[in-house]
C-alpha cells in the first residue's frame, strides 16, 4: 500500500438509460451503430504490446444478418498461445507487487470509459454482433460491465480490510497475494459483461492471465480490450487469444504454471476441462483454482393462488429476453390446471405482439439466435414437439434462416415432465410448459427438484405458506431463487449471481465470493520481544 489507508469512490450501480424514442442517447446508439455496420474490422491477437495479425482469420457476421461481413479475427496458433504464457508470466512480478490502489485506479478508469465514451461503442458492437436489442445491450455490455468493475474493487477493498486479531506483543498480518501463475479466463458469448468480468476479475485482485473469448463475441470482445488499454493497463496483465478452443486450452492446461480457470459456458465444456486439469495435476507448481458457472434448465412454477397475468409476465419476459440465450432463461415451467386456460391467453397474446427482426429496429424485442448450430438445434427440438405425442405448440413453431438465425419464440405444452425439453437445456426462445393437478403442489415441488441442474427459478404465490413451502422444497434447485418474480435479471451488488450442481462451482459472479477464488492469503505474524530461552514455566522445579 502506498502513503494512506485510502477508501474508495462507494460503488454504486449504473443507470440504465431508457433510449426511448426522442433520447440522445437513442440517436448516439444507432449512430454508432450505423458507424460499426458499415466498416470492416479486424480483431488482433493481444499479446504484451502486441497486436498480431496471424493471416489465420475467421469471419464475423451478425447473427440477423449472416451474409453480412463485419471483418475478420485472427486466431492464433499453439505458438502464439505458448507465447501470451511466456508474456503473461513476464509482466506477472510488476503488476503483483503494484499496490492495490493502482491496480484499482485502472479498473474503475475502464469502468468510467464504459460509462462515458465508449458507452455507444460497446452497445452496438454487442447488438451487432450478438443480436441483442438496445435494452438487453445497455443492461448487459454497458450497466452490468460497469458494476462488475467498480463493486470488484470495492469488494477487494473489504477483503482487504479483513485483518486478524494481534496482541501487543505480537502483531498479525494478512496478506492477500495473486495466485502463483496465471489465470485462464473462458467466456461464453452471452455476455460483454461477462466476458469482461472473467478476466478482470482475476486480474484487479493482482493476477496476470490469458483470456479466450467466444468466437461468436469477439467484436465486443474487441472493444473491451481497447477499453482495459486506454484505462492504462499494463501490457501482458490480460492477453487475449482466439482460435481452436481446444488447442488453445491444450497448451494452456499442460503448462505448470497454470493456476486458475475463470470460465463460464455450458457445463459439459466445462467438465472436460475439469477433467483435463484433473489429469495435468502432477504438473502444477500449486492446485489450480477452478471456477466455473454452466448452465441450467432455469424453472418457474405457479401456485394455484398466483395472479395469472403475473406468472404470464414472468413467462414472456423470463422466457423470450435476448431469445432465451441467458443462462438464467426459464425454459419449464410448471402450471395448475386451472390456471392454465387464463395463462395461455395472456402469453399467446403477448407472443404474437413481439416483432422480431434486426435490433437496429428499436421496435424489434426479439432478434436472432446467435449461430446456425443454435439454429439447427432449437428446429430440431421444435420439430419433435410437432411430431411426438406427448407434445403440442401452444404458439410459435416456425423458424426461418435465409436471412438471420430466426426463431419464434414458441411455447410448447407436454404431459410428460421428464418430456426432452423438460430437461434439456436448449439455449433458446423456446419454454415448456406442464400443467399439475391443483391438489398436487408437493408432489410438483419434487418434480420441480429433481433436475441435474440448480441455476436459477422462480416461485409466483399469493400464499405466503405455499411460497414459505416452496422456498424451502427447493432450497437446493437454485443458486438464484425469486418470489413472485421472474428468474432472470440479476444485478451486481444486488443478486449475487450463480448455480450448483451441473450449474457451476457457485463463486457467485459479482460478489466479494468470487474474488476470494483469485488470491492466496499469506499470514505474517511478527513478535516485538523475540524469547531467548526455551525453557517454559511450567519445567521448573
Ligand atoms: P460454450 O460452452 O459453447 O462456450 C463457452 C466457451 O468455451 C467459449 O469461449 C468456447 O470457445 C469455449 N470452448 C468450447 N469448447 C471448448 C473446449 N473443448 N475447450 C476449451 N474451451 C472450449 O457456451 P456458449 O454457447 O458460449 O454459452 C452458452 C452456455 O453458457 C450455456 O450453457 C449457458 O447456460 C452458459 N452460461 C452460464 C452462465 C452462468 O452464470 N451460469 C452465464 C452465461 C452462460
Amino acid at each position: 500500500m502506498g502513503k494512506g489507508v485510502f477508501q474508495v469512490p462507494q460503488a454504486v450501480n449504473e443507470p440504465i438509460k431508457s433510449y426511448a424514442p426522442g433520447t440522445p442517447e437513442r440517436e448516439a446508439v444507432l449512430k454508432a451503430y450505423k458507424e460499426l455496420y458499415n466498416s470492416k474490422i479486424e480483431v488482433p491477437l493481444y499479446i504484451g504490446s502486441e497486436e498480431i495479425k496471424t493471416g489465420d482469420t475467421a469471419p464475423m457476421n451478425p447473427p440477423h444478418d449472416h451474409q453480412h461481413h463485419l471483418g475478420d479475427y485472427h486466431k492464433a496458433s499453439k505458438e502464439h498461445v505458448e507465447k501470451a504464457i511466456k508474456v503473461a508470466m513476464e509482466a506477472r512480478e510488476k503488476w503483483a507487487n503494484l499496490e492495490w490502489e493502482q491496480r484499482a485506479a485502472v479498473f474503475l478508469k475502464a469502468a468510467e470509459l464504459i460509462a462515458g465514451p465508449y458507452r455507444y461503442k460497446i452497445n452496438a458492437a454487442t447488438m451487432i454482433g450478438q443480436s441483442k436489442n438496445i435494452f438487453q445491450a445497455e443492461i448487459d455490455s454497458a450497466c452490468e460491465l460497469i458494476d462488475f468493475l467498480r463493486f470488484n474493487v470495492e469488494y477487494m477493498t473489504r477483503i482487504y480490510e479483513e485483518q486478524p486479531e494481534s496482541s501487543s506483543d505480537a502483531w498479525n498480518r494478512l496478506e492477500y497475494r495473486p495466485l502463483e501463475g496465471f489465470v485462464y479466463a473462458v467466456s461464453p458469448f452471452n455476455f460483454t459483461a461477462i466476458a469482461g468480468n472473467l478476466p478482470s476479475a482475476p486480474a484487479l485482485m493482482g493476477n496476470v492471465g490469458i483470456w479466450k473469448p467466444s468466437d461468436s463475441q469477439v467484436y465486443s470482445a474487441q472493444v473491451i480490450m481497447e477499453v482495459f488499454k486506454e484505462a492504462g493497463l499494463p501490457d501482458g496483465v490480460i492477453n487475449m487469444v482466439m482460435g481452436d478452443p481446444k488447442m488453445i486450452s491444450d497448451v494452456i492446461l499442460e503448462n505448470r504454471d497454470f493456476a486458475g480457470l475463470h470460465f463460464t459456458g455450458s457445463t459439459t465444456v466445462f467438465k472436460n476441462l475439469w477433467k483435463q486439469i484433473g489429469n495435468n495435476i502432477h504438473n502444477y507448481r500449486s492446485y489450480p483454482r477452478i471456477v466455473g458457472e454452466t448452465g441450467g434448465k432455469d424453472f418457474i412454477i405457479a401456485h394455484p393462488s398466483a395472479r395469472p397475468k403475473q406468472v404470464a409476465t414472468a413467462i414472456s419476459r423470463g422466457a423470450f429476453e435476448f431469445q432465451g440465450q441467458k443462462c438464467s432463461a426459464a425454459s419449464r415451467v410448471y402450471i395448475p390446471k386451472s390456471m392454465w386456460e387464463e395463462v395461455k391467453e395472456y402469453v399467446v397474446e403477448d407472443v404474437n405482439s413481439f416483432k422480431m427482426g434486426s435490433p437496429e429496429d428499436m421496435g424489434n424485442f426479439i432478434t436472432a439466435v446467435i449461430h446456425e448450430a443454435s439454429f439447427d438445434k432449437l428446429a430440431k427440438f421444435i420439430d419433435a414437439a410437432k411430431n411426438d405425442s406427448d407434445a403440442e405448440i401452444v404458439v410459435g413453431g416456425n423458424y426461418n434462416k435465409s436471412k438471420g438465425w430466426f426463431v419464434e419464440p414458441t411455447v410448447i405444452l407436454t404431459d410428460n415432465p421428464k418430456y426432452s425439453t423438460m430437461c434439456t437445456e436448449l439455449f433458446g426462445p423456446v419454454v415448456t410448459v406442464y400443467l399439475y393437478e391443483d391438489d398436487q403442489w408437493n408432489e410438483t415441488l419434487k418434480l420441480v427438484d429433481d433436475s441435474e441442474y440448480a441455476l436459477t427459478g422462480a416461485i409466483l404465490s399469493q400464499d405466503r405458506y405455499a411460497a414459505a413451502e416452496a422456498t424451502k422444497a427447493l432450497q437446493n434447485a437454485a443458486g438464484n431463487f425469486y418470489i413472485n418474480d421472474k428468474p432472470t435479471g440479476a444485478v451486481v451488488g444486488q443478486q449475487p449471481f450463480g448455480g450448483a450442481r451441473g450449474s457451476g462451482t457457485n463463486d457467485k459472479a459479482g460478489s466479494i465470493l468470487n474474488l476470494y477464488r483469485w488470491i492466496s492469503p499469506r499470514t505474517i505474524k511478527e513478535t516485538f520481544v523475540t524469547p531467548t530461552d526455551y525453557r517454559y514455566p511450567f519445567l521448573g522445579e
